[in-house]
């Protein structure tokens, strides 16, 4: 059991954790070991020589305090939905900062402070008791740790900036393992880093946001074309979003309509081009601003309507579960060209199993308005992010939806020039994380990791290289 494992360590491993530590310490063969080191992703399948289920940040310091004495290798995972499975690592000390659920909403100040191993559903459910919301993803199972390292885009981003626009500061183990706590007044060169430079430069245990009036009631949905008009969609969606105020966000995915009570189900299974939009501002505002996204062809259905926030984030929960196998790619690209508009239709009417799927983020607005040197966070002049997801079951063939995504991929390399997005990346050459953040940035990116991890204790990430290796 965990407590006899963490007595086991202290013993036998000669190590400080027994009394430091106040979370679980699980080994192979432990109850909750096999449920600890599973992932968002059933792709992976890493076995940990330990598993550290911490509850405070004092456990977090011991955990890494033991990885660095025993030289275990380390891995964190906050909720467990990053793609390439960095989070597990095969026979080290996996960090699970998942039993980290404290968040608490404070409408004065209009702030949230929010533990690790809370995810989006639990910091929307804190923040909307107020009515407030803080810019983040778009499915609730993901987690604010490595959605916010990595930058943060979702419904609300155009209006009121990236999750990394709105943290105000964060509580950090590094390397050595010292608690520090960075902000724009303390650590500031870390606090810069942090956002958007992943888990390079050690555990944060708790982040604190800035919240803003969303809701309770969005005007929010989806309107969905036939593939058959695909080509025709996209241009023309691309021609009404082009000069669209910041309160509207809009997403498309490329795909099979799911079997899913959400949709009409005389649509399940067959291809469309669905156009999801959040409109965050004045209602009668927002069905001007909308029309245009309901008339760029006949749509097979359309669902757009005022709804509550927490709905429309919850949309897609359903349709990326856990437990089926995924593969990502995914590119930025400064605008969407009609070759590349050509390549997506093409995939679309290729697609490798019914769960795979293409998704287009539309960016910009705040976003690009904040000074590409004010956090690590890259490209913020991208006007798309292109997330290729190829998805299949347990039991399913693998290699027609990997096929596939590398594919289109590599098709649409010329229209992205290296860029991509961090949190998008699943295992990918240590280039492409150079190329992305581009050379001052990443520069910059080495001089702190040299300063706060010089040994690279934190490597299971899209890594930024300290000079040394
Ligand atoms: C279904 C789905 C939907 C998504 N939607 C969006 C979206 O709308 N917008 C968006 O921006 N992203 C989205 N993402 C991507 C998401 O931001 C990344 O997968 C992110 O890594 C998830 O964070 P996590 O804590 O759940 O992941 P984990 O797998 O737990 O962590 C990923 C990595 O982050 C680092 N890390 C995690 N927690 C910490 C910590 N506390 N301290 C230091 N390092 C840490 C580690 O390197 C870890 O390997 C989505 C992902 C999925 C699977």
């Amino acid at each position: 059991m965990g407590r006899r494992t963490v007595e086991l360590v202290a013993t036998v491993l000669g190590s400080a954790i027994g009394k430091d530590f106040a979370g679980d310490l699980l080994a192979p063969g432990d109850a909750g070991y096999d449920e600890a080191r599973t992932l968002w992703n059933a792709d992976i399948d890493r076995r940990p020589r330990l598993i550290a289920r911490c509850r405070s940040a004092t456990d977090v310091v011991a955990a890494v305090r033991l990885a660095r004495e025993r030289d275990l290798r380390l891995s964190v995972r906050g909720g467990g939905h990053g793609v390439g499975g960095h989070a597990v690592v095969e026979d080290g000390l996996m960090i699970d900062l998942s039993p980290m659920k404290g968040v608490r909403a404070d409408p004065a100040p209009r702030t949230v402070r929010a533990e690790a191993g809370v995810v989006l559903g639990e910091l929307d459910a804190a923040c909307q008791a107020y009515s407030l919301a803080t810019p983040a993803g778009i499915v609730t199972h993901t987690g604010i740790s490595g959605l916010t390292l990595g930058g943060g885009i979702g419904w609300l981003m155009r209006k009121h900036g990236a999750t990394v626009d709105n943290l105000l500061s964060a509580e950090v183990v590094t390397a050595d393992g010292t608690l520090v706590t960075a902000s724009d007044e303390h650590e500031p060169e870390l606090f810069w880093g942090l956002r958007g430079g992943g888990g390079n430069f050690g555990v944060v245990t708790s982040f604190e946001y800035r919240a803003h009036e969303v809701g309770p009631e969005v005007v929010a949905g989806v309107v969905a074309y036939p593939i058959e008009n695909a080509g025709e969609v996209l241009r023309g969606y691309r021609d009404a979003v082009a000069d669209a105020p910041d309160e509207l966000t809009t997403i498309l995915t490329l795909r099979r309509v799911p079997a899913l009570q959400t949709y009409p189900e005389e649509h399940w299974g067959r291809p469309v081009v669905n156009v999801a939009a959040c409109w965050c501002g004045d209602f009668a505002q927002g069905e001007v601003v909308l029309r245009p996204l309901r008339t760029l062809g006949s749509p097979a259905y359309d669902l757009l309507r005022v709804q509550p926030f927490v709905d429309l984030q919850r949309m897609f929960d359903p349709s990326v579960p856990w437990g089926w196998h995924y593969y990502w790619k995914t590119w930025e690209v400064p605008s969407l060209e009609d070759g590349a508009i050509d390549l997506l239709v093409d995939a679309a009417a290729d697609l490798p199993s019914p769960q795979s799927y293409v998704i287009v983020f539309q960016l910009g607005g705040a976003i690009a308005r904040v000074p590409e040197d004010a956090t690590a966070y890259p490209q913020r002049d991208a006007a798309f992010n292109v997330n290729i997801n190829g998805v299949w079951l347990p039991g399913e063939d693998r290699a027609s939806p990997v096929q596939w995504v590398r594919s289109l991929h590599a098709k649409l390399e010329p229209f992205a020039a290296g860029r991509a997005y961090v949190n998008f990346l699943g295992d990918e050459p240590q280039k492409l994380v150079r190329d992305m953040y581009g050379g001052e940035k990443y520069a910059r990116l080495v001089a702190l990791k040299d300063r706060y991890d010089p040994e690279n204790v934190f490597r299971l990430n899209q890594n930024i290289l300290p000079s040394r290796a």
